[in-house]
């Protein structure tokens, strides 16, 4: 099957009881045990499994291609269970440019708890090869990252971790559809399905996807059911939802970004557009190979600074000025200010999220702030 039916088909069936062709939310925390004691119909109590979880798990496998999932309240509590399947004393080489939250775990909460932990600019090969450890268990990379946009080789950076036997994961919550892991070399895929999965900033969610049943992912399964950090039913019914849209939306988003990107490129008060599907990008010839489509997050900078770019995201009348990504509505951010002391984004810099309007009036509403 092809991505879009598989988007619309996975993980869903007729509910046999009614006929109900959208799926029943399963609010139930406990489930009836059999005469004899056992359960035959494959569930317990929600914490271990709900028919809406195994739903959403079931879909997004199917769509990664992958052999199983596990689905968390959120991208974090995903990222988080991945940590903590590991062992006190293992390292962790991480993406220099991977999500703010992800590298922030890694730093308070992992160091702490045992677990080494390096940040490599991973759209440099030979420095990931020249940072592995020994103990390194595990890599960590985000393509497209954040904010600056960076593109790692999947394909090259799967080879030189697994060749030092390590897992290698990969963050796809920026690209999903458009960038296939499990084909490139990941033995994990994280998604943050707030994101596009959802896509429409309603509801909170993770997921770790699975290329193959192994003891590390039995780990993760555990760490799913005994920590407890589950979605709701309904939260799993949502994400379940979004995803069958998910194809065409990602093509739109790309389809808007691209114009919004060119438009910004040869705009005179912008110095600079981070967007792959730019030739211009130093990762647009890799991006081109392992990405269908360039996404739909794109970031700029505004030639004189920080006061500059603010004054920007304080007059859009379209963009709303709002953190997160992956909605209908476009949104605008001024990364430094919201990450604070430490950060690495340019002053100057604006984050998109380009949503699914019309691009003229993107544009429109940009041209004009830039023009004040
Ligand atoms: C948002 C995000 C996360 C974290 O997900 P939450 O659902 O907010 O916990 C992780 N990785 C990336 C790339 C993200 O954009």
């Amino acid at each position: 099957m092809k991505i879009e039916t598989l988007a619309v088909h996975a993980g869903h069936s007729v509910d046999p009881a009614t006929g109900a062709v959208a799926p029943p939310i399963y609010l139930s925390t406990t489930f009836e045990r059999d005469i004899e004691g056992t359960y035959s119909r494959g569930f317990m109590y929600t914490r271990n499994d709900n028919p809406n979880r195994d739903a959403l798990e079931r879909g997004i496998s199917a769509l990664e291609g992958g052999a199983a999932a596990a689905a968390f309240a959120s991208g974090t509590g995903a990222t988080m269970s991945i940590f903590q399947a590991l062992a006190p004393g293992d390292h962790v080489l991480a993406h220099v440019d991977a999500y703010y939250g992800t590298s922030r775990l890694l730093r308070e909460i992992f160091l702490r708890w045992g677990l080494q932990a390096d940040f490599v600019d991973m759209s440099d090969v030979m420095a990931v090869k020249k940072t592995l450890k020994p103990n390194t268990k595990l890599a960590w990379a985000e393509t497209p990252s954040n904010p600056l946009l960076k593109i790692v080789d999947l394909a090259a950076v799967a080879k030189i971790v697994h060749d030092a036997g390590a897992l290698f994961v990969c963050d796809n919550t920026w690209a999903p559809v458009l960038q296939r892991p499990f084909d490139l070399g990941a033995d994990l895929i994280v998604h943050s399905t707030t994101k596009y999965f959802g896509g429409h900033c309603d509801v909170l969610g993770g997921i770790i996807v699975a290329k193959e049943n192994s003891n590390f992912f039995e780990g993760i399964r555990g760490i799913q059911y005994e920590g407890g950090a589950v979605p709701s039913p309904f939260d799993c019914w949502l994400i379940l939802r979004g995803m069958r849209t998910l194809p065409w939306r990602m093509r739109a988003h790309s389809e808007n970004a691209t114009k919004v990107a060119n438009f910004l490129a040869q705009h005179r008060r912008v110095a600079r557009v981070h967007y792959p599907g730019l030739p211009s990008h130093p990762g647009h010839t890799i991006a081109a190979k392992q990405m269908s489509a360039f996404g739909g997050m794109l970031a700029f900078e505004v030639k004189d600074g920080g006061d500059a770019a603010m004054s920007v995201a304080a007059k859009t009348k379209i963009f709303i000025r709002a953190t997160s990504l992956g909605g209908v509505e476009s949104l605008i951010e001024h990364r430094a200010s919201i990450e604070g002391p430490g950060t690495t984004s340019p002053e100057g810099l604006l984050r998109l999220s380009i949503g699914l309007e019309n691009a003229d009036d993107l544009i429109e509403d940009l041209d004009h702030v830039l023009s004040l």
